[in-house]
């Protein structure tokens, strides 16, 4: 079934629309040049240059050596392998994580039974609580540069002293799969030995990502079999998804600072506009100790409505043609309010009316007036429907 025409995206933060350099790149290697990088012939010889390309790009991107970087399946398997193989590494060990990150990490931390730390009103890592969890027992310590849900960018230079005072033997890991499409996290996650990216939040498509693993980071690999990545993630390599992420990762390293300034400034309009149509709103971590945006991600809007059910407000948004998302899209859907909102400590009630419009690098001024029109009539719909 086709979705229909989609008239304004905003839920970029779930998933972008490829970047067409990307697709371009890409479709060579889903027809005629469909060589298996492992082998030897020449299809096979060429295929693994097309990785070993790709993978300079995105150590370029990345700030590491090409060695270092691993390809995945995606941050799902980057943040897994970080952890699982973190722990792996040294028996008995834990790993400790903020309460706010994706799910991607809260589960393999829970899974080991680590341990979660708190966080402020803006979803950044809470340092008492970090230290206080921190010990030479730790082997992994796992902080996103940027988080989904609210956009909300935590600086690593504190985490990693702290890290370094309580957890010495501990490597810092750094989800920063929201982060890349915003930041140089070249400089933004110098200080972590081990990265996760994902292609299909930045222009490139779903099923492929990235984990660099520094060197002299000890990690067991999550996946054993041929040895591929050396032995460090085995399974044949996503050819065309690999050199369909280097392909959106060049572009995007090359129109970042346009992109981020232009979105931004779109989504100030958006989030101001709204703010003022809408009685009962309040933006996320921002106001009181928080009084502007700058430290949340440039496409990154999320706001609480009050009197409304954040499942009613997509479904009408959703019939108007506007796209957007209530808690991280793997949640969407389920009834229980999402897990970062209650770690920032937001009552159940206000978290209920919880609206994400997450912008990119296809969004236009016509997008945000059409959200202007379309949020506040469907807030007051549904507000009148109580009455
Ligand atoms: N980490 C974060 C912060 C994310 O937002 C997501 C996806 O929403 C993931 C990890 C998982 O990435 P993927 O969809 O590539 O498995």
């Amino acid at each position: 079934m086709s979705p229909g025409p989609v008239l304004t995206y905003l839920d970029h933060a779930a998933t972008t629309p490829m970047r067409p350099e990307a697709l371009d790149a890409m479709l060579p290697f889903l027809t005629d040049r469909f060589g298996n990088p492992s082998g030897s012939h020449r299809p096979a010889r060429a295929a693994r240059r097309a990785v070993d390309d790709a993978r300079d790009v995105m150590a370029e991107a990345l700030g590491c050596e090409p060695g270092e970087v691993v390809f995945t399946s995606g941050g799902t398997e980057a943040d897994n392998t970080a952890v699982a193989g973190a722990l792996a590494c040294r028996p008995g060990s834990v790993a400790v994580a903020p309460a706010a990150e994706h799910q991607a990490v809260l589960a393999p931390v829970e899974a080991a039974a680590g341990r979660l730390v708190g966080v402020d009103g803006t979803g950044r890592v809470d340092h008492d609580s970090l230290s206080a969890a921190l010990g030479p027992d730790v082997a992994v310590v796992s902080v996103m540069l940027a988080n989904n849900e609210v956009g909300t960018v935590t600086p690593l230079e504190e985490v990693v002293v702290l890290v370094a005072e309580h957890a010495p033997g501990a490597v810092l890991h750094t989800d920063a799969v929201q982060a890349f499409p915003w930041l140089d996290v070249a400089p933004a996650a110098a200080a972590a030995g081990l990265v996760s990216v994902s292609a299909h939040k930045f222009g490139g498509p779903q099923g492929v990502g990235a984990l660099v693993v520094r060197r002299g980071v000890a990690l067991a690999p999550l996946l054993r079999g041929g040895g591929q990545e050396r032995d460090r993630r085995s399974g044949t390599s996503n050819v065309a998804g690999i050199v369909g992420m280097a392909a959106a990762a060049r572009v995007l390293q090359g129109d970042r600072s346009e992109v981020v300034a232009r979105v931004g400034a779109l989504r100030d309009r958006l989030a101001d506009g709204l703010l003022a149509a809408v009685p009962g709103t309040v933006e996320t971590g921002v106001g009181g100790a928080w009084p502007n945006r700058d430290h949340k991600v440039a496409g990154s809007c999320h706001l609480c409505f009050d009197d409304v059910e954040a499942e009613a407000l997509l479904f009408l948004l959703d019939q108007a043609g506007v796209c957007a998302s209530a808690a991280s899209s793997c949640a969407s859907g389920a009834a229980e309010p999402s897990h970062v909102l209650a770690a920032m400590g937001m009552d159940r009630a206000r978290a209920g009316g919880s609206l994400r419009l997450s912008l990119g690098w296809t969004t236009t001024e016509a997008d945000v007036d059409h959200a202007l029109t379309v949020v506040p009539a469907a807030v007051a719909r549904l507000r009148q429907a109580r009455l």
